[in-house]
């Protein structure tokens, strides 16, 4: 199947492929052939190439500093760069600057907010951690602790969050937190935008089981941010919350299509290096390309849906469980594929976390692909477990009875 955009959105291609052949270098393998020390220099001009091209929020409206493309123009974008192998997202903050934050302020924000928080957060002066969860509410988001009091001209935050990704390069957070305690649990919510800088915030990294500390948790000791650093009125933050993680469900699209196609050819290539002649790792290989096929076609019907002006839905858990799910199924396949040499890492480093590699990274690396297999466990339990995407599938799309909450216990006990 070769499924082609109409005529004018081709010609935008073909535009783009020809700024890409004019600001990359002729013998350009890809952001993944860097070493660190030259992947951190091409970023941060990089960077400033998607700011100077209004390409870094390609979406976003022009008046903020966006590129006020269509979404067929956005997809193509982020497809034209997974192909070249350079980032979409220079910085370890821009994912969820651009793709949770930037979006729900388009949808919900006040305009003085828009004007503020959106062309600071493209030139990364300010840059977004996400608040959501805590220690004893992740799947049960809104059983959130962390309170909120308006005192005067400023919210007076105290609790804490943890998960926080890219949480200690951020300087910023938008957090959930609970303002009427009064109110049941799902009401009461309110959305807030917290600066850093100030004693009342601490932030610790996280350790995780690769050795980075790509997470931090976030403690709140009257921590203040002012009155009008609320996102929708006081009481709406279940509502926005939810508009953000529709974003963030349904973030996928084409290009991480495109991106889990060419990791797949990359295990093939291994597979190929390495003489795998078994029958049942080619049948996985095999099972594996109808998914990214149908991945891809998942993508494409999200497209138009979306293109009608909607913000994503319910139906965003679909790609989200599809993509999270299989990122295990093929990173398990390739430590198969490795065998032995699982077990001793060696070769070129992963260069991303979460997600496949760019191009340039080497179809034989271990080390890359034991990266990616430990990359990919959090896939299925960060953006909402794959129990609770289910969940969502069944009652909120497919309309099933609902699953039986919990019964709150009596004072009695
Ligand atoms: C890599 C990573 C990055 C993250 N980044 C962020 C971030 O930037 N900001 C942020 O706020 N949070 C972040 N999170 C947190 C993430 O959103 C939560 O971990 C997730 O929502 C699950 O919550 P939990 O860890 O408390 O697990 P729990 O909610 O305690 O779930 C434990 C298990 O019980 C299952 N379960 C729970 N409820 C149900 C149910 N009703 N039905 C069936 N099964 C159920 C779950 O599926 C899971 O298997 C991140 C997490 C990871 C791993």
């Amino acid at each position: 199947m070769d499924i082609t955009f109409p005529t004018t959105a081709e010609e935008y291609r073909t535009h783009v492929r020809s700024l890409l052949a004019q600001e990359l270098p002729p013998d350009w393998k890809g952001v993944g052939a860097l070493d660190p020390a030259e992947r951190e220099s091409f970023n941060a001009t990089w960077r400033a190439f998607l700011v100077e091209n209004a390409l870094i929020a390609p979406g976003w409206p022009s008046e903020y500093g966006g590129g006020g493309l269509d979404l067929t123009s956005q997809s193509i974008v982020a497809e034209e760069f997974v192909r070249a192998g350079v980032p979409q997202y220079a910085l370890p903050t821009d994912p969820v600057g651009m793709t949770l934050l930037g979006p729900t302020l388009m949808h919900w924000g006040t305009e003085s907010q828009k004007e503020y928080f959106v062309p600071r957060t493209i030139s990364a002066d300010i840059r977004w951690a996400q608040g959501y969860s805590e220690p004893e509410a992740g799947s049960d988001l809104f059983g959130l602790r962390t309170r909120a009091v308006l005192d005067g001209d400023e919210w007076i935050i105290n609790g804490s969050k943890i998960w926080q990704t890219a949480g200690t390069h951020a300087n910023w957070i938008f957090a959930l937190v609970r303002t009427e305690p009064e109110l049941p649990k799902g009401k009461g919510l309110s959305f807030l935008l917290i600066p850093y800088d100030q004693p009342g915030v601490e932030v610790r990294g996280i350790k995780t089981m690769d050795g980075g500390f790509e997470l931090a948790e976030v403690f709140f000791t009257d921590a203040r941010t002012a009155a009008e650093n609320i996102v929708g009125k006081p009481g709406d933050g279940a509502k926005v919350a939810l508009t953000l993680l529709g974003f963030e469900r349904g973030s996928g699209g084409i290009a991480a299509a495109l991106a889990a196609k060419l990791e797949l050819l990359r295990l093939r290539d291994a597979m190929r290096e390495f003489g795998i002649v078994d029958v049942e790792l080619r049948r996985r290989l095999a099972e594996c390309w109808t998914s990214v096929h149908a991945m891809h076609c998942l993508a494409l019907r999200n497209l138009t849906v979306t293109a009608s002006g909607r913000p994503p839905g319910p139906e965003s858990s679909i790609s989200k469980l599809m993509m999270s799910e299989y990122r295990k199924r093929v990173t398990e396949l390739a430590v198969e594929v490795l065998g032995p040499k699982a077990l001793t890492p060696s070769g070129m480093e992963s260069k991303i976390n979460l997600g496949p590699q760019p191009l340039g990274v080497n179809s034989t690396s271990s080390t890359a692909w034991i990266a990616d297999y430990l990359h990919a466990r959090p896939g299925t339990v960060y953006g909402g477990s794959s129990e609770i995407q289910r969940n969502t599938i069944g009652e909120q799309v497919l309309g099933l009875p609902r699953e039986p909450r919990p019964v709150p216990p009596t004072k009695a006990g």
